[in-house]
């Protein structure tokens, strides 16, 4: 269901709604206007949660992203994160191209939780410049979860 977006060590994989072919959007530019490599239409910004599957590529995309990054701690055993997990999905198609929502299983992504220390999910973080700005623990609708990110941005840029 929907595109599948995807991460590797440089960016996010994209796949272009016209042609099909997958483009990495290096994660430095991803507020940018992005043409497919193949066809040259543009190429729309995610706008759904990415799961990632490697603590590495969380790294990166923390160090490097040019847009502020939503962390949605949770695990598949965890009822709260099951009501969480639409809303994420909200924000996420609301701030395609401002923000990027990403999903950290901390049962497969241990390390990360630990580094961060997550003592509760679902935990909400708000990423940007390569720090974390803010954080919530506990289930959250879409509109709260917005007001977070609003931190990462007080200077509206146009
Ligand atoms: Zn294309």
């Amino acid at each position: 269901m929907g595109a599948t977006f995807g991460l590797d060590e440089r960016g996010v994989i994209v796949p272009c709604a016209s042609c099909g072919k997958k483009n990495r959007v290096a994660y430095a530019r991803l507020g940018d206007a992005v043409q497919c490599g193949e066809c040259k239409q543009p190429i729309k910004a995610p706008g759904e949660p990415i799961e990632l599957h490697s603590s590495a590529d969380f790294d990166r995309l923390i160090a490097s992203s040019s847009l502020p990054v939503v962390v949605d701690y949770w695990a598949p055993w965890c009822g709260p994160c099951r009501i969480v997990a639409p809303e994420v999905q909200k924000v996420a198609a609301r701030y395609a191209g401002r923000a990027l929502v990403i999903k950290v299983n901390t049962d497969e992504l241990t390390d990360v939780g630990q580094r961060f220390g997550i003592r509760s999910i679902p935990t909400l973080a708000v990423f940007a410049g390569g720090r974390e700005i803010t954080r919530v623990a506990g289930a959250r609708p879409a509109p709260e979860i917005e007001a977070l990110l609003q931190q990462a941005a007080p200077a509206h840029r146009s």
